[in-house]
């Protein structure tokens, strides 16, 4: 027997729509990139964002299409975020921080139509000008007094786009499992591939953060995503933030510490979220001036393990509490939390310490497991670790365009190296997944090897990911010279640099006899990953 219930679908328009009305002076707080603060309430996103998804329709958008942006945390960002999937379309968020080729990869592969960009990427759209096919149109986000005299492309600018538009429209009604948003991982092997979340995921995932156990959300709330708009929704508060009716505090492209500091305090922010690299950069500014941050707030950090010393940091120098949080583009991506209990009160530094350096544990909605080479479930003991493995309903079932299910029986694969406690609490110990996280993105292995092995002195290349104290990990790359050649870092690296991103140079280059291998003739970075630990320490 069925329920009798309403069959309203969970559609992204609600949450703005419905925002308008239960908290229309809630704030949204902008740097531009233009210099200034912007400042508007909810009531004034949800009639910019009527007028763009007008605007959207008369361009010819229709469902389905694709619409990149290659944009900051901003005002006009969350606009595009509301418009284009209300209208049906899906928003694809491009990070503007991966190297021209790639970036020409992800929009030729995703095919998006219309391309929104902040000026920053000025330059990179003049590079990948007539490199872009399906592109039929490139807006700038800024005004015409703004607009740059000159580019290698034609664009029409964000203001004068919803210029002389409706300021109310009629949100269409669809399946809640039409897809809505669009972000690549760089976080596997291979090129990068697409995760193609739906309305129904994104606004379960945004409902499950609010909530007292997760980021604990409502009108009390001001906080600042760090984590940016174009690396996973910005871990989804530009809609979790709006359901809540907080203030939103959003950085631009100023991320230094005296940019956020100067937020944080004007803005009375009490809660913060991003990668460690960011906390560590703002604490080293707190430092150098003798300030110290607001002991209310909370810094919610994610995307690679907190160090202890921040969590040490915060609490010894500031009086603020870390909150780990653990996820992935995969998962949309919050998943996990470490947020403060009761129990903690009684505990020694040591166990709070624990659980601070962990990734926390999962919410109702999501369930982890580990599991041995065998596929057998390991126990939760804090010790025997394993394959992480997730599932729940804001987590992904296949890449996009991808044929084959991306999943195990259920769960998908992480590719993390986990270990559970009897608490629940997650602690990742490993990454089978061959890449270096540094400062919260991705650098692929591969493709760096790749492009030393093109190097006429280059035999072999291996690179691995070795613990760095600001960056959470830098690359180093080994190599076995062909016969007779001596090693020249230089050469190397500036070969290296016509081919990646400057970020992902490697830090360090070494000469090695030879590398290990598996048996079926794999790199076995393993070995050398525990060998070369401390090589940037
Ligand atoms: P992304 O898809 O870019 O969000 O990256 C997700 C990956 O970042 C995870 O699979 C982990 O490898 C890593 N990661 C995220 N959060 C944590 C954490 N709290 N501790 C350790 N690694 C993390």
């Amino acid at each position: 027997m069925l329920g009798n219930m309403m069959q309203q679908p969970l559609l992204i328009s609600s949450i703005i729509r419905q925002a308008a009305t239960l908290a229309p002076n809630a704030q949204i707080v902008s740097r531009r990139i233009e210099g200034d603060i912007h400042r508007y309430t909810f009531a004034d996103c949800y009639q910019r964002s009527c007028r763009l998804a007008h605007a959207l329709r008369e361009l010819g958008i229709e469902s389905g299409d694709r619409i990149g942006t290659l944009a900051w945390n901003g005002y006009r960002h969350v606009e595009l975020y509301y418009a284009i999937s209300g209208i049906g379309a899906i928003v694809h968020t491009v990070n503007p921080r991966l190297f021209a080729q790639q970036i020409e990869y992800i929009v030729n592969h995703a095919e998006d139509n219309v391309l929104f960009v902040d000026l920053t990427f000025v330059p990179l759209l003049n590079e990948l000008a007539g490199k872009l096919p399906s592109v039929k149109l490139i807006v700038l986000l800024c005004d015409e007094d703004h607009a740059p005299a000159q580019t290698n492309f034609n664009f029409v600018c964000y203001e004068s786009l919803l210029e002389d538009r409706s300021e109310a429209f009629d949100w269409p009604e669809f399946d809640e499992n039409n897809a809505a948003c669009l972000c690549y991982t760089s976080g596997t092997t291979g090129n990068p591939k697409g995760v193609l979340y739906s309305h129904r995921s994104t606004v379960i995932h945004a409902l499950a953060s609010c909530t007292p156990n997760a980021l604990n959300l409502s009108r009390n709330s001001v906080v600042l995503p760090v984590v940016p708009m174009y690396h996973v929704s910005a871990w989804g508060l530009p809609y979790s933030g709006l359901i809540a009716g907080c203030k939103l505090v959003l950085p631009g492209a100023q991320l230094d510490g005296a940019s956020l500091f100067e937020l944080i305090e004007k803005e009375n922010v009490n809660l913060a979220l991003g990668v460690p690299t960011v906390w560590l950069t703002l604490l080293e500014y707190l430092d150098k001036i003798g300030r110290k941050l607001p002991s209310e707030i909370i810094v919610a950090v994610g995307g690679a393990a907190a160090p202890l010393a921040l969590a040490e940091a915060l609490r010894e120098k500031h009086g603020v509490y870390l909150m780990p949080l653990w996820g992935m583009t995969e998962t949309s991506p919050l998943a996990t939390f470490g947020g403060r209990t009761p129990e903690m009160e009684q505990m020694t530094i040591e166990q709070r310490n624990r659980i601070q350096t962990s990734a926390g544990r999962a919410i109702y909605g999501i369930e982890l497991e580990i599991f041995d080479d065998d596929d057998n479930p390991l126990p939760h003991d804090g010790r025997e670790s394993g394959q992480l493995r997730v599932r729940g309903s804001w987590v992904m079932q296949r890449y996009f365009r991808a044929d084959d299910d991306a999943t195990i029986n259920g769960w998908f694969d992480t590719g993390d190296v986990a270990t559970l406690d009897s608490e629940g609490y997650l602690r990742i110990v490993d990454r089978k997944k061959d890449v270096v996280k540094s400062g919260g993105e991705w650098i692929s292995s591969i493709a760096l090897e790749n492009a030393a092995l093109s190097h006429d002195s280059v035999r072999e290349a291996c690179v691995i990911g070795v613990p760095h104290k600001k960056w959470d990990e830098r690359p180093l790359l080994l190599v076995v010279l062909v016969e007779n050649h001596a090693l020249d870092k230089k050469s190397i690296t500036a070969h290296l640099a016509e081919r990646v991103a400057k970020w992902w140079l490697p830090d360090d280059i070494v000469a090695v006899d030879e590398l290990p291998h598996t048996a079926t003739g794999k790199l076995h970075k393993v070995p050398l990953r525990e060998k070369y630990r401390g090589h940037y320490q």
